[in-house]
């Protein structure tokens, strides 16, 4: 009882003038996705190429892991050279790949410890670990409970459904306890006897591109370290320059305990990363946490590949004057057409345009395609510019030209059925 791709695509999509590749292509997949009718043959830097050689831009980067966009040279290098050296050994040997690039993390960051993974969601679980052991270490067993935010996305095993209330296979797994976003007295009250940690995204991705206040973060710091709770950021998506910072945090003036990082960490590669302070980190005992193939040689070559990039000086500069040019641009359309799009949120290179109320972030991101431009849909009917952190200023005014082209035919048919 296979379906045709073309019906499980069609669920969310109005019909448009691109066509699905193949009307007759039975999926294989477990009809859990609903992709566009397209599929890319080609990538260059920040564009994609379709079959028929139609260029898109690349305003997606995978869901913001595309980091340093298609077919980097030096990732391309790392891949090619380890590929003719062991792929994998096993965590039962010594991995000198695995500590360099683990000494690459510590070196940029507030980290002492690193354990690397193969996705978001096993870095959140791992995390999860490590916030309870740091609890059971100082003899607080009955701290397990992990306060979190409605409406974040921390992955999809059920601890990490759980966590952000989006187990849509009840029951959930117990000691979670989320407040809402907004909600910042909430927090300090759900903190009890029970509670080991908090779990926060800086920035909300998946919910909408709704950055955390500056001064919540800052109080979440100081409730932690009152009340001996490990803090933890899911910089799953925020992370590897994304915001103008190797991570967001950095902007914060406060610093997490743990760490959580993948999606740009491999820049298309599998691969995540938990960072862990030394208070944290050094509760952890042999046999409390593994994976067969986290923190691979090619995992772990890609991974340094990807961080001397992004940590060389001029980078993470060109990531914030682009950041800030997209901001500006996206600002001024917000204000030319603010029944099409009512409001930027974000940082650096992770921004979201709330699409207007007689729109559908979907339809919103179909219409895009077609144009050339590759956007990725959020909660709270957003729409994601997440570009390669390697976008230039002429890339980003294409986008820029294709959004305002949008918003022209749009107001146009707003007009029309709102005289
Ligand atoms: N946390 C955040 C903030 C994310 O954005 C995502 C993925 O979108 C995840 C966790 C889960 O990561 P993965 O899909 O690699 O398991």
């Amino acid at each position: 009882m296979r379906q045709p791709l073309r019906d499980q695509a069609i669920g969310f999509m109005m019909r448009g003038p691109l066509k699905p590749p193949s009307d007759r292509i039975m999926s294989p997949i477990l009809p859990v996705f609903s992709p566009f009718p397209i599929a890319f043959v080609r990538g260059e830097g920040v564009y994609l190429y379709d079959a028929a050689g139609k260029r898109y831009l690349d305003f997606g980067s995978g869901v913001a892991v595309s980091s340093l966009g298609h077919s980097h040279p030096a990732v391309v290098r790392a891949i090619t050279e380890q590929a003719q050296r062991p792929l994998h050994v096993s965590n039962w040997y010594q991995i000198p790949e695995q500590y360099e690039a683990g000494e690459a993390l510590i070196a940029h960051t507030f980290a002492d410890y690193v354990f690397f993974a193969n996705s978001g969601t096993e870095t959140i679980d791992g995390a999860i670990k490590l916030i309870r052991q740091y609890q059971i270490y100082h003899k607080h067993p009955e701290r397990y409970r992990i306060i979190t935010i409605k409406g974040a996305f921390h992955g999809r095993t059920f601890a990490a459904m759980s966590a952000c209330g989006k187990n849509t296979f009840p029951p959930d797994l117990p000691g979670f306890d989320a407040i809402s976003f907004g909600d910042w007295d909430a927090l300090e009250s759900a903190i009890t006897r029970h509670t080991a940690g908090i779990l926060i995204e800086p920035i909300l991705g998946e919910g909408g591109v709704q950055p955390v206040p500056l001064n919540q973060l800052r109080r979440l710091r100081e409730l932690c370290t009152q009340h001996d709770l490990v803090l933890c950021f899911d910089e799953i998506q925020t992370g590897v320059g994304r915001t103008g910072h190797l991570y967001a945090y950095e902007a914060t003036g406060i610093t997490p305990d743990v760490l959580t990082t993948a999606k740009g960490l491999g820049a298309g590669f599998p691969v995540g990363a938990i960072l862990a302070n030394a208070k944290v980190g050094g509760c952890m005992q042999s046999g409390m946490h593994g994976s067969t193939f986290g923190g691979n040689p090619l995992a772990c070559k890609v991974v340094s590949a990807v961080l001397a990039e992004i940590t060389h000086t001029p980078f993470l500069d060109h990531v914030r004057t682009m950041g800030q040019w997209l901001w500006d641009q996206l600002t001024a359309l917000t204000k030319t057409y603010p029944h099409i799009f009512s409001q930027v949120r974000g940082a650096g290179l992770m921004q979201g345009l709330v699409c207007g109320a007689s729109l559908d972030n979907r339809s919103v991101a179909l219409s895009l395609m077609e144009k050339g431009l590759l956007v990725i849909p959020a909660g709270q009917n957003t729409i994601r510019l997440i570009p390669p952190l390697i976008v230039t200023k002429d890339q980003i005014d294409e986008a820029i030209a294709i959004l305002g082209d949008f918003c022209e035919d749009s107001s146009f048919s707003f007009r029309q059925h709102h005289p």
